[in-house]
């Protein structure tokens, strides 16, 4: 069978930037947090048992999650959050599932999982070979998501805490992808990556 690849890291990390570059060079992306989007957007599979569960007020006038109301709630109550994850969860596994299959009847090389939140939700652990970590300085994560989605400093740190530690998720890694410098050099090392990843499947052969 193909490689399965793990990909994570923690917010503004660049995750979506190499999954795009190993897009490119022909890899089947499947991104949970795109498919966590996807089941709670309008008519999304997610939004009638939000629905049920929570009430028409915490979805927006599209009928579309509202993510910042839910978000407040969450934070404030453990059981909304364990409420929340009973109904995502499964419906991400499922579509998860679906894309990958419809990719591996593509014939692509390998495929590749994007998941924020790999380590802190760890069934994925058994299904993946190797475990890609993109890392890079707090700092510059702080500095790369209050520009890309215009937030306080206060509260992407506060995000950040709430994540894996960059120590635990880098005692992980399989491979690790620095991605500190530039994109041009994040290209150059995605380039490795993927090299490194067919060699996988030939040694698997042979
Ligand atoms: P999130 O977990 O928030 O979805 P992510 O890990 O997917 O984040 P990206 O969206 O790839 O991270 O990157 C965060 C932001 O930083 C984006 O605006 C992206 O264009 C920018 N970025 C990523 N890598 C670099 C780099 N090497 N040089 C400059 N900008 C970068």
């Amino acid at each position: 069978r193909i490689p399965l690849i793990g990909l994570t890291g923690g917010i503004g990390s660049g995750k979506t930037a190499v999954s795009d570059l190993l897009a490119k060079l022909g890899a089947g992306i499947v991104d949970t947090d795109l498919i966590a989007h996807q089941i709670t957007a309008p008519n999304g599979i997610a939004i009638s048992a939000i629905q049920k569960q929570f009430g028409t007020e915490y979805l927006d006038i599209n009928g579309a999650l509202d993510r910042s109301k839910m978000r407040a709630l969450v934070f404030a109550k453990v059981e909304a959050r364990k409420a929340l994850e009973a109904i995502t969860h499964p419906l991400i596994r499922q579509e998860t599932i679906k894309q990958a299959e419809l990719l591996v009847a593509k014939g692509i090389p390998y495929l590749v999982f994007v998941v924020p939140l790999l380590i802190e939700s760890g069934s994925w652990e058994g299904l993946i070979d190797r475990l890609v970590v993109v890392d890079c300085p707090e700092e510059i994560q702080i500095t790369r998501v209050m520009q890309r989605s215009n937030l306080p400093r206060a509260e992407v740190e506060r995000i950040l805490q709430a994540q894996t530690s960059r120590r635990d998720r880098l005692a992980r890694a399989d491979i690790v992808i620095e991605n500190q410098g530039s994109l041009a050099t994040l290209n150059v090392e995605v380039n490795q990556l993927h090299q490194k990843i067919l060699q996988i499947q030939k040694d698997q052969l042979s």
